[in-house]
């Protein structure tokens, strides 16, 4: 009797540890499906920043420093470049470039949009920040003389980039970063065509595969028209889709 008790009890702990097991199994490959980075923030320059997930968002930490040339570097440094523009102060020169920002791994598009803020709207693949078309809450061509070569300028914040910045991307389908909404920017075309792409919404962006998406995925674009006098094209003026 005391035997048959022992050889239940243990095949009951044997049940239940398989169905441990199981249970526990299953859990793990949920948490693979919601962990898994997605595929353009492999085109993040690696030396400037820092990117991981946290729960249903990802976090982008940047030095906010670049890996291209620019006459912002200042004199004496290894990316300086001379350059005809309205200079602002250097890079190193200001306080501190480093910015980090929280976006949805998911962006919920519902629908509904937000306008961008004068500040940080997103985090190039260069690690340097995106701007919108507005200089200090004000249009853009009064700074428009300080841009450099990749429309870039700096202060009184971090360096930022306002229009197309042709250092990664020149009338081309590649990548220009993530917005703060957690929805990728591209260049003027489309790599789902391999040119413009047509019948954008009004913040640039249509739903096709990518490079980086197999599955068709939501996605801005650099709109194809030049602003103002400026030879150029604005990054992203909003509003964003993915709030
Ligand atoms: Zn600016
Ligand atoms: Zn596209």
């Amino acid at each position: 009797m005391k035997i048959n008790l022992l050889k239940a009890s243990f095949i009951g702990i044997l049940i239940l540890s398989i169905t441990y097991s199981c249970s526990s199994s299953e859990t793990e490959i949920e948490e693979e499906v919601t962990t898994t980075l997605h595929a353009a923030y492999a085109s993040f320059n690696a030396e400037a920043t820092t990117i991981y997930i946290d729960g249903s968002n990802v976090v982008i930490e940047t030095t906010g420093l670049p890996d291209h040339d620019t006459s912002y570097w200042g004199v004496g440094n290894d990316g300086y470049i001379e350059e005809d523009i309205d200079e602002t102060p250097s890079i190193m020169s200001s306080n501190n470039n480093a910015v980090t920002i929280t976006v949805d791994a998911t962006p919920n598009l519902t629908g509904n949009t937000i306008s961008t803020d004068f500040n940080t709207i997103g985090i190039a693949v260069s690690g340097a920040s995106i701007f919108n078309d507005q200089e200090g809450g004000g249009a853009l061509d009064a700074a428009a003389a300080s841009l450099d070569w990749t429309g870039a300028h700096i202060g009184p914040g971090v360096y930022h980039y306002h229009l197309e910045p042709k250092a990664f991307t020149d009338d081309d389908e590649n990548l220009v970063g993530v917005l703060l909404d957690g929805v990728f920017l591209y260049g003027r075309k489309c790599n789902s065509t391999g040119t413009y792409p047509s019948g954008l919404d009004a913040s640039g962006g249509h739903t096709t595969t990518t490079q980086h998406t197999t599955e068709a995925e939501y996605h801005y674009h650099i709109i194809n028209e030049l602003y103002s006098n400026t030879g150029s094209y604005i990054a992203f003026e909003g509003p964003y889709q993915g709030y």
